[in-house]
């Protein structure tokens, strides 16, 4: 076994994500194995672009309230303790709630090529608050 160092918090880049966002890289698998693992945090009003992935992605927060939303529509409000799967190929986004932080594990099986996540058009503001308004309606 490997006990491994922690690396470095990077920012997020602007190409991809809305807002300040942070990665701490975890894992990603070698040998045999494609397991990909980043801690993110998104400050308020951050979030992802639009993007899907190969394999699919899995969700795990574990701070904060935040948003994850499909193409359809569906507004998910992700709390500490709570898991979305993002099934493969559907385009989605993450992010902070519009006055929370919100941290979560990204977990992901990467493609031989490497080229898991498909990334997409930012968020609009108009986007962003629609969901954030949804959300607040089922909370
Ligand atoms: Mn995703």
């Amino acid at each position: 076994m490997e006990h491994r160092p922690i690396a470095a918090t990077v920012k997020t880049p602007a190409q991809h994500f809305t807002g300040d966002v942070y990665l701490t890289p975890v894992f990603s698998g070698d040998g045999t194995s494609r397991l990909v693992v980043g801690l993110v945090r998104f400050t308020p009003g951050a979030r992802t672009n639009w993007h899907s992935h190969a394999n699919g992605q899995l969700l795990q927060c574990t701070d904060g309230v935040g948003l994850v939303v499909s193409r359809d529509g569906t507004v998910i409000r992700l709390r500490a303790g709570e898991t979305v799967w993002t099934p493969a190929g559907e385009e989605h986004w993450h992010g902070g709630s519009a006055e929370n932080m919100m941290c979560h594990y990204a977990i992901l099986d990467e493609t031989p090529a490497g080229d898991a996540t498909t990334w997409l058009e930012p968020v609009t503001d108009q986007q962003y608050r629609t969901a954030n308004i949804a959300a607040n309606a089922t909370a």
